[in-house]
């Protein structure tokens, strides 16, 4: 098992940190010699680790800290996130629970072999590294035999809480979000790039979509039973 851990920073902040025995994200580089997306996780062959196509993914909301309209700035992201990918994640619910450090990696309580539905939540500023606004810590393993693709099982995103720091709080949902699907950084990304600012696109820009659209592409991929 590997995880990743993505962090959006405002300004110069370093935001994506990938397990050491992950390779380079793969990416698509333009005319002007930089990449318009990238992919958080690779197979051997070049091809993004992808989350299961054929089956939804059940989405468990915390919203005990969510500051007016970003709730609904949420739904409507992971709508365009469905709409980019073709992949479905689905808002099964809310919970007050606090996550722990553990929260979304194991198996739910009575359900030993199923995945912990996605979380994603508000955070106050203090639970953030220095200079970022949004966490997407996802969790991956390998489908099937050795060399076979890598498939995300589990996921939990965050974002601060706090709406005086400088960020599109629209574009922050975007952002993380796109980390769920699987995308990295992109200096030239509309929305993945890693130091956003107040004025941020409402929507993905193109690399972003060519992106997200790979990460939907694709036959269905075996998830293996937690525990
Ligand atoms: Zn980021």
């Amino acid at each position: 098992m590997r995880r990743v851990r993505t962090l959006l920073g405002i300004a110069v902040a370093l935001a994506l940190t990938v397990a050491a025995a992950s390779r380079p994200a793969q990416d698509s580089t333009t005319r002007s010699g930089r990449a318009s997306y990238t992919f958080a996780v690779t197979n051997p062959d070049g091809s993004p680790a992808r989350w299961d196509p054929c089956t939804p993914h059940p989405v468990i909301i915390d919203p005990s800290l969510a500051p007016p309209g970003d709730l609904h700035r949420l739904r409507t992201a992971l709508a365009e996130l469905d709409s980019a990918t073709g992949l479905r994640f689905r808002v099964a619910g809310t919970t007050t629970r606090v996550p722990t450090a553990d929260s979304g990696r194991r198996p739910p309580p009575g359900s030993p072999h199923r995945w912990p539905p996605i979380l994603i939540g508000w955070r106050p500023s203090s639970f953030f590294a220095g200079g970022e606004v949004g966490e997407t810590t996802s969790t991956w393993l390998r489908s099937g035999p050795p060399g076979g693709p890598q498939v995300y099982v589990s996921a939990r995103v965050f974002f601060d809480a706090n709406t005086s720091v400088p960020v599109s709080r629209a574009t922050l949902m975007l952002h993380e979000l796109g980390h769920l699907a699987g995308l990295g950084h992109a200096n030239s990304s509309a929305v993945m790039r890693p130091d956003l600012g107040p004025a941020g696109p409402t929507r993905y820009g193109p690399g972003d979509l060519t992106g997200l659209r790979a990460l939907g592409r694709g036959g269905c991929l075996a998830v293996p039973p937690a525990g």
